[in-house]
């Protein structure tokens, strides 16, 4: 049996893959709060038994949003080959933001039409692991003969994070040597693009402080939000323009987060907004900032803290009473997969076969589950590759194109084939 009669039986299996999106989509995992997880794993994982793997469910006690009534539940099913080999692992969240505003269909229908599945998680990313599923599933029933083993995860939470999914399987073992060497992270990156990471994450919260005083004598007290708007001015004037001209080498998408960034969270001073008639007169006495800097492969996280503690140490000298306190809430390495890594390699061969052009090498500006796999797995060979189109996540109307899971699914099974048989370094 070649590669070419598994390409052809993934086809041939056209209506199933819709059909397997679509019931993906039709059951509601919306995260927050976290819905559905079980009946999701369960309908993934019962497919999977009848197809010979091994299924377990793990629930991720005590992760962020964790409850009985709420229960974190992941899926994770495994087969073993033949004879000994390496493990390739195709990892998909199951869970899908809120559906808004804006629909013009049922979001959890399933609708098919004109080739399209449509509905919240269609694209971002249930067509992706219908894809996998189905892709796997061809492979192993023309070559059930393969060596290594094959693993396909369903996991919570990669919307809020990925701590009740993706982190605490990775911090069980579930995403390291030896038990994995190879992940595919079918998330829509476009069908002919190798998504190889994402920048480096840094969210920190800063205070400045004051002293209160009566609103009718500023000057007895020190105005914290004064304060803070020193701050600001200073990441305006001088922070925002320096990340702006600093570019990198990663090919992030879309080009315009090919530079470091800044965004200003969210603010807070004074009194709260939420009080009934009109407020009292006080001078604020704290203000807080919650900054949300994204930076690159060519930055190192120490000197992008340094960069803001120089500006807030540099006001504290040129304004009198300036005392500030900052705290680190979030960071995550910036991570890129080699090109020349297997996994990379591998989908890159398929692309070429399948499409017939060069694959367009991607990083994504922010951060997905790979981060964990990376971090915590301490697993490099990873990528996130597949099918639909990622600027339709998370919007109205939600759509994922049958032709176009078709062929990343073709490519998945070329470059399972590759990875598992093709020699590549295990
Ligand atoms: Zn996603």
């Amino acid at each position: 049996m070649a590669i070419r009669d598994v390409l052809r039986a993934v086809e041939d299996r056209r209506d199933d893959l819709a059909a397997l999106t679509a019931d993906l989509v039709r059951i509601p995992t919306v995260n927050p709060p976290g819905e559905n997880y079980r009946d999701c794993a369960e309908f993934l994982g019962n497919r999977l038994r009848r197809r010979g793997f091994d299924v377990v469910y793990v629930r991720a006690e005590g992760s962020p949003g964790d409850s009985d009534r709420y229960p974190r539940w992941n899926v994770v099913a495994r087969k073993e080959g033949s004879r000994p080999g390496p493990c390739v692992h195709f990892n998909s969240h199951i869970d899908v933001v809120e559906p808004g505003a804006g629909w013009t269909r049922n979001p959890f229908g399933g609708e098919m039409e004109d080739g399209r599945v449509y509905g919240r998680g269609a694209c971002d990313m249930k067509g992706g692991l219908a894809a996998s599923v189905v892709a796997v599933e061809a492979f192993i029933d023309l070559m059930p003969d393969f060596p290594g083993a094959i693993e396909i995860s369903g996991t919570a939470d990669e919307e809020s994070g990925g701590y009740g999914g993706v982190a605490y399987l990775a911090g069980k073992g579930f995403f390291s040597k030896p038990r994995v060497d190879h992940v595919i992270i079918p998330e829509p990156l476009n069908k002919d693009c190798i998504c190889l990471g994402h920048r480096g994450v840094w969210w920190a919260k800063i205070e400045t402080k004051g002293r209160i005083a009566h609103g009718s004598m500023p000057f007895l007290g020190d105005c914290a939000v004064r304060h803070m708007g020193a701050l600001l001015h200073a990441f305006e004037c001088e922070l925002i323009p320096v990340l702006a001209a600093r570019r990198t080498e990663m090919p992030v998408i879309p080009p315009g987060a090919r530079s470091s960034t800044l965004n200003i969270n969210s603010i807070h001073g004074g009194q709260r907004e939420d009080y009934e008639g009109l407020p009292s007169p006080c001078v604020p006495d704290s203000a807080r900032l919650v900054i949300d800097r994204r930076f690159l492969m060519e930055e190192r996280i120490e000197d992008v803290k340094a960069e803001v503690i120089g500006i807030l140490d540099r006001l504290a000298e040129e304004r009198t009473d300036f005392s500030y306190a900052i705290e680190d809430l979030f960071e995550v390495l910036p991570t890129m997969t080699d090109r020349d890594a297997p996994v990379v390699r591998a989908v890159a061969t398929g692309i070429r076969e399948v499409m017939g052009r060069e694959p367009n090498y991607v990083v994504s500006p922010g951060t997905y589950d790979q981060k964990h796999v990376d971090r915590i797995g301490r697993l490099k060979d990873c990528i996130a590759y597949g099918p639909g189109i990622l600027d339709l996540a998370h919007q109205p109307d939600e759509y994922v194109g049958v032709d176009d899971m078709v062929d990343s699914a073709k490519v998945m099974a070329r470059a399972l084939h590759e990875l598992l048989t093709g020699g590549s370094r295990a």
